[in-house]
């Protein structure tokens, strides 16, 4: 199946941090695909910018040396014409040079977005000088980037930054979690078909798992992540976003803020959680090789690179639900899931099959996205009657063709913000409810001195996470499985 394209409006888009990483592994070669695919216009254009001094050849030189690395399956004849809609102004984000060159190069009468691919200190800097210049117009979109803030009182900040220049509208939060396929199958999956929502509740859903495993370590990015941790760095935003589009309810229309107000609604029904149910990892050194104080360069860090969790939701859906949320670093398999676990049929008429097992639907988000639903049939063959698991396995690649998950969430994501849509960016008051949740708990091992336990790299996180689940009479599903 092939996907629909509908080219977007003309637009400028302004791209701050040009130069860095996310932009020239992400956002560059995710525009060339919407280019390739002619969803950009022909009268698109975009800004690149970064302190570094280089003309637009020499920017189109390094695109083109990024696309060798990252998405080497490019045409040269398409990025050919593609970087003739690049060109590349050289503006210190918290200085006065470049900003009327920036001005001059903007058009009237297009889409204006701008795309803050720069940490979040200079947000506020950016977004008041887009406002001196007189380029910030009523209609123009302000994209920022993750982390959105380390605390409530940061993220407040940057709201209030933002918010002097840019109305709520125009401010696109970017979570790219809520650009994946997969995420926006799970509405689809809950609100555009009638089979699972009479069961999405507390009288038939037993526990939800929510888990985003990573092989990758902190390498390259340790300063960073020591002063942020796995709370901070993915429940907050990622993990948080994934419950919220399982637990809320369904919105009166697929509108940015009918959606958005049941994502809050959820946050705010998030339960404090007990040090009990919190367990909190660190990986070791391999056998001669670093390990996570090592990659960070602080021997002493008590930060984590794993977190496991047990949460509540004080609402009439989901009493007595936990939502079991864990992500961690240089664990055995790259993968990302929500599985919702039914509760067992309460009565068995099959004799010696013991006790039978519930339904379990999985949303895998990463690798191989699709959806999975473990159901129990009859083993075949005569003789006696014998039961076994089995799963209704949709891959979407399968189902839908090698498009299905195309395109990569940043292009999904940039093009809604030329098309004005929010629906899958974060609202800020979203963003502060996911803060005003997480600070007391960090600040409660804070307070408390806890130190992560340690765990072997390549394993599926520390043993206290395993004993969590096990308490509850639980398991985890098995990570690269
Ligand atoms: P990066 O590689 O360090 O790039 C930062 C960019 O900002 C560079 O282009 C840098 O260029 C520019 N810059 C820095 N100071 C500037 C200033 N005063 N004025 C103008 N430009 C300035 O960072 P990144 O990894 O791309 O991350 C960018 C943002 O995305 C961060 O907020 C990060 O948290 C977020 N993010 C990144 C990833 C990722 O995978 N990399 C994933 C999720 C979120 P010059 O030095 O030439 O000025």
């Amino acid at each position: 199946m092939v996907s629909r394209v509908i080219p977007v409006q003309p637009f400028d888009l302004v791209l701050f941090g040009a130069t860095g990483d996310l932009a020239q592994r992400k956002i560059l070669p995710g525009l060339y695909h919407r280019f390739e695919v002619e969803q950009m216009p022909d009268d698109a254009r975009i800004i690149a910018t970064a302190r570094s001094s280089m003309d637009t050849e020499q920017f189109r030189a390094q695109i083109l040396a990024s696309m060798k690395e990252f998405a080497p399956g490019f045409k040269q004849d398409v990025l050919d014409q593609f970087l003739q809609h690049v060109e590349y102004i050289p503006v210190d984000a918290l200085g006065e040079s470049g900003w009327s060159e920036l001005s001059a190069a903007l058009r009237p009468d297009v889409v204006r977005a701008f795309y803050l691919s720069v940490g979040p200190s200079l947000f506020p800097g950016i977004a008041q000088r887009l406002s001196d210049h007189k380029m910030a117009s009523p209609d123009s979109r302000i994209v920022v980037e993750k982390p959105f803030g380390h605390d409530l009182a940061s993220a407040k900040a940057l709201n209030e930054g933002l918010r002097a220049c840019f109305e709520e509208h125009q401010i696109y939060r970017i979570d790219h979690y809520l650009g994946k396929e997969t995420v926006q199958n799970l509405m689809a999956l809950r609100f555009a078909n009638s089979l699972f929502e009479p069961l999405w509740n507390s009288t038939h859903v037993d526990h939800v798992q929510i888990t985003v495993a990573e092989t990758v370590g902190v390498d390259g990015r340790g300063a960073y992540y020591d002063q942020s941790g796995a709370m901070r760095d993915m429940i907050q935003n990622h993990l948080v976003q994934l419950l919220c589009l399982t637990a809320m309810e369904p919105p009166s229309k697929f509108s940015p803020n009918a959606v958005r107000d049941e994502k809050v609604k959820v946050i705010e029904a998030l339960e404090p959680v007990s040090p009990a149910d919190i367990a909190r990892g660190q990986y070791r050194a391999d056998k001669g090789g670093d390990g996570y104080t090592d990659h960070v360069g602080n021997a002493d860090s008590r930060t984590e690179s794993y977190i496991a969790l047990k949460v509540h939701l004080g609402n009439w859906r989901w009493a007595g639900v936990p939502f079991y949320l864990r992500t961690g670093k240089r664990l055995r398999a790259r993968e990302s899931e929500i599985a919702v676990f039914f509760r067992d049929p309460p009565h068995t008429i099959f004799p010696n099959v013991g006790p039978l097992r519930g339904n379990v639907l999985v949303i895998r988000l990463q690798p191989d996205e699709g959806i999975t639903l473990r159901t129990t049939i009859k083993d075949p063959g005569p003789g006696g009657f014998r039961l076994s698991d089995v799963s209704l396995d949709m891959s979407f690649a399968d189902a839908l063709g090698e498009d299905a998950s195309a395109p990569d969430a940043y292009e999904r994501l940039v093009m809604d913000v030329i098309r004005g849509d929010q629906t899958l960016f974060m609202r800020g008051d979203e963003a502060e409810a996911a803060w005003a949740w997480v600070d007391p708990i960090v600040e409660g091992w804070e307070d408390r001195g806890d130190r992560p336990s340690l765990y072997d790299q390549g394993s599926s996180g520390p043993e206290d996470a395993l004993m969590l689940m096990h308490r509850d009479g639980r398991r985890w599903r098995q990570i690269g499985g």
